[in-house]
């Protein structure tokens, strides 16, 4: 019976401190003692769902479960445009790679393939460098999303940041700094003033939960004798004294562990906590020049900026050489929009047009006329018909 003595002066030796508690900030419902799991036997309950009155704001919040849901930012936080059309473009010279660059990217790729003789590259002749210079279109609209959540913490015995000391802020109302533009991130903001305590859940206030390896009972059967308090030959366990049984490990002998729920406090300290996160969307759109080549593969390449334009919201980008670009532009900003304008907040857009260099490249080896294209301001090779490859393929 000491051990559930002890458990009892614990666990009101707890209540004491709370009760100071709640004289001090009066935030939380405390509630009247609960008895000790050990002694009813009841099981742990599920925590509540709704852990305490809704709060003006944050109707509706959940308990932590990394889903919350985005608020709507109010409608005078919603950007307009800053005013002003993007300059017109005119002069677009479009540059063509020499025949040396071509040559000399073509021998790297050779080079770079340990099964590629590097004969073709070394030994060709130039046909004919067809360039297909693509303009690559890009929107970044940089957004920022608040979603509430409940969260709990095992009480410690801090400062409990009530409802007493004032009405919590708004959701939107709530100054969070942008730590980068055009660049993710996630942090989490404890809402003031909804903080309170309530019992544990887990363990009924205790601070201790049942051992569930000896149920309580701070013994279990002797693993010698398996609880026959005999030896084969029928002599008595020595282990055990003939008992059958010995000490819980488990629980060292006391029936019970510290809850894991609020560490062995009894008391949850309950808050909102907003979370905030930064996405960068972006929306691409890579002109289609009937070239071949495959357009994946502008992907891993980078280009010439032609054009950048950077502004809260910015206008579709209009009268451009190639009417493909203006349409993307028109279609991006409506897109964002309408996928973002409702469920966060646009801080910041940037609408950029990249020239990425395509050139194909017509040669002849032995006699055979081949191709291949060199893209991007890193001069990449592509080509699907190498002329000598010396292992893995049958010429
Ligand atoms: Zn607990
Ligand atoms: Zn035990
Ligand atoms: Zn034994």
């Amino acid at each position: 019976m000491a051990a559930e003595g002890q458990a009892i002066r614990a666990s009101s030796e707890s209540y004491g401190a709370v009760d100071q508690m709640s004289h001090a900030f009066a935030g939380g419902s405390f509630g009247a003692i609960v008895p000790d799991p050990m002694i009813n036997g009841e099981e742990p309950s599920a925590p509540p769902a709704y852990p305490i009155d809704d709060i003006s704001g944050y109707e509706g919040t959940a308990l932590s479960d990394g889903g919350g849901k985005d608020l709507p930012p109010p409608s005078d936080l919603v950007t307009g445009r800053g005013g002003g059309h993007p300059p017109a473009q005119t002069d677009w010279n479009i540059p063509a790679i020499s025949e040396d660059a071509a040559k000399e990217a073509f021998m790297q790729y050779a080079a770079g393939k340990c099964c590629y003789s590097s004969a073709p590259a070394k030994e060709m002749v130039f046909r004919d460098l067809h360039p297909f210079n693509t303009y690559r279109y890009r929107l970044e609209t940089f957004t920022e999303s608040r979603s509430p959540e409940w969260k709990t913490t095992p009480y410690k015995g801090e400062f409990v940041d009530s409802f007493l000391l004032g009405p919590a802020p708004l959701p939107w109302d709530i100054q969070v700094e942008v730590p980068t533009m055009f660049t993710d991130n996630i942090t989490g903001v404890k809402v003031p003033h909804t903080s309170s305590l309530k019992g544990c859940h887990h363990c009924q206030s205790s601070g201790k939960i049942r051992c569930t390896k000896c149920h309580g009972r701070r013994k279990v059967d002797c693993w010698i004798c398996h609880g026959s308090g005999k030896r084969l030959n029928n002599d008595r366990c020595t282990h055990c004294s003939g008992s059958g049984r010995s000490r819980c490990n488990s629980c060292s002998g006391s029936g019970h562990k510290t809850c894991n729920i609020c560490a062995g406090k009894g008391q949850l300290l309950y808050y909102i906590e907003l979370q905030v996160k930064w996405q960068n969307n972006i929306f691409e759109y890579v002109a289609d020049q009937r070239s071949g080549f495959p357009a994946d593969f502008f992907k891993e390449v980078t280009g010439q900026k032609m054009f950048v334009d950077e502004q809260s919201m910015v206008y579709p980008v209009v009268n451009f050489p190639d009417p493909s670009i203006s349409q993307a532009s028109q279609n991006a900003v409506v897109q964002h929009h309408t996928q973002f304008a409702s469920t966060s907040r646009v801080l910041r857009q940037r609408q950029t047009i990249e020239l990425i260099p395509l050139t194909k490249v017509e040669y002849e080896w032995q006699g055979k006329l081949y191709s291949y294209y060199v893209y991007g301001d890193e001069n990449k090779v592509y080509t699907e018909n190498y002329p000598k490859k010396c292992c893995c393929s049958v010429m």
